[in-house]
């Protein structure tokens, strides 16, 4: 009896640790402002977060588990890419044959620093435009 009792605990805490607004939209790492941390002895430790809502831009605050702020965190880390980077990806799709092959010529052509910086900058800012 006590065993089941203790797997249905495990299991709420686990869909517990997803952090969302109160609009719905699930909160991620960089949305969070500040997090800190309420130790106690004997007794699961908290965690307390503020975040701004990635969509409302609303401030709001949680206290969640320690364990399962942790695991929310893990949840994050395989996300590197901003929105709108990992869209510009996607876009561009894979790299060409046709495209190192430019790449190749124009180095080839003599580039400037100056001008590689000017290419890298466009191109962050998602107007480059593919030649083809
Ligand atoms: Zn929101």
């Amino acid at each position: 009896m006590n065993s089941v009792r203790v797997e249905t605990g495990v299991l709420f805490m686990a869909v517990k640790s997803i952090v969302r607004c109160s609009c719905g939209q699930r909160i991620v790492a960089k949305d969070v402002i500040q997090t800190g941390y309420y130790i106690r002895l004997a007794s699961p430790s908290f965690v307390y977060v503020k975040f701004r809502c990635s969509r409302c831009k609303k401030l709001g605050e949680r206290f969640l588990r320690q364990e399962d702020w942790e695991k929310g965190i893990l949840r994050e880390i395989p996300q590197e890419l901003s929105d709108a980077e990992r869209k510009r990806f996607e876009r561009l799709g894979p790299i060409s044959v046709n495209e190192v092959i430019e790449a190749h010529f124009t180095m080839e052509n003599g580039i400037s620093l100056k001008d590689l910086v000017a290419g890298a900058e466009v191109n962050a800012a998602g107007e480059g435009e593919e030649k083809s």
